[in-house]
């Protein structure tokens, strides 16, 4: 510990440290998706959470991270109820408590926090951020390209901001989490061909909507092997932190599904959502997301 004292003046992760990992990185400039684990630096960081986000924004980045909002989910709905959906025969999702459920706006600071962590909540309450149009799985986004990043999530489209992430050039940063927290492996399902599952929350007139949410993401440590040619690292602290093009993580995950569709499937041999998943996902008429089953 006295060599990093000497470092930093105390025991503790300053923005400089932060904006040297940014640096050696090299995403200056860059959008950037943050899956992290603030427990992860194994030590205090000098003004908080803060300081993760001014190192970014003085970098010119844009951050993204997954808003995910549990507490709006809904019971189904018979019409919302395709087939192949990861929800078995349903009776676990008709059977479950949704206690005053609430209605969703691009407006609200509600995030599960327990599941996602202290930092997308902190980023949500920054002034400026944009949150996605998403009821369940939210990205919230937060500089210079927010709103070009989450305006074009809706109920429906749950991945747009991980397309515009990857048309944008940009990178997914897991900050000590492992490839289980990168949401971009859903969106290489779906460019791989699979469709993301019917989940269910109010509209505004307090009736029933199909909502597309992510699966299992159990496997996706299963792709640890074939991306490790793309990772770049850096550690800060004692997070170990793993960087990836989105565009490489997409195209390397999208093809490596269509070859081998088990090699998402996690270690429980009757997970309902891998199995569907590997089907293919729901199956929905075309009309579906207007009309229903
Ligand atoms: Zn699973």
């Amino acid at each position: 510990m006295l060599g990093r004292s000497s470092v930093l003046g105390s025991d503790e992760i300053g923005r400089t440290a932060i904006i040297n990992a940014i640096n050696s990185l090299g995403i200056s400039g860059s959008d950037v998706c943050i899956h992290s684990s603030v427990r992860s630096f194994g030590m205090p960081l000098k003004n908080g959470l803060k300081s993760i986000v001014d190192a970014f924004i003085e970098r010119h980045c844009t951050i993204m991270v997954p808003t995910f909002s549990d507490m709006f989910e809904a019971k189904p709905v018979e019409k919302f109820m395709p087939p192949q959906n990861g929800a078995g025969d349903y009776s676990f999702l008709m059977e479950k408590q949704y206690s005053n459920v609430k209605v969703f706006s691009t407006d609200s600071k509600e995030i599960t926090v327990e599941e996602m962590g202290s930092f997308p909540k902190f980023v949500l309450e920054c002034e400026g951020s944009v949150r996605g149009n998403n009821a369940l799985n939210s990205f919230t986004a937060l500089g210079p390209n927010a709103k070009r990043l989450v305006s074009g999530q809706t109920n429906k489209d749950v991945y747009a901001p991980m397309k515009q992430l990857y048309d944008n050039d940009g990178y997914v940063l897991l900050m000590g989490v492992g490839l289980e927290s990168a949401t971009i492996i859903h969106y290489a399902e779906q460019v791989a061909g699979r469709r993301p599952f019917v989940r269910w929350a109010y509209d505004e007139n307090m009736k029933t909507v199909p909502v597309s949410a992510g699966g299992c993401s159990e496997g996706f440590s299963h792709f640890e092997d074939i991306l490790e040619i793309y990772a770049d690292k850096t550690t800060v602290g004692n997070s170990r932190w793993i960087c990836f093009k989105a565009r490489q993580i997409v195209d390397v995950c999208s093809r490596a599904i269509k070859n081998m569709p088990h090699i998402t499937h996690c270690d429980d041999k009757n997970c309902d959502r891998c199995n569907d998943a590997i089907l293919g996902g729901p199956v929905l008429n075309e009309d579906f997301w207007e009309n229903g089953v």
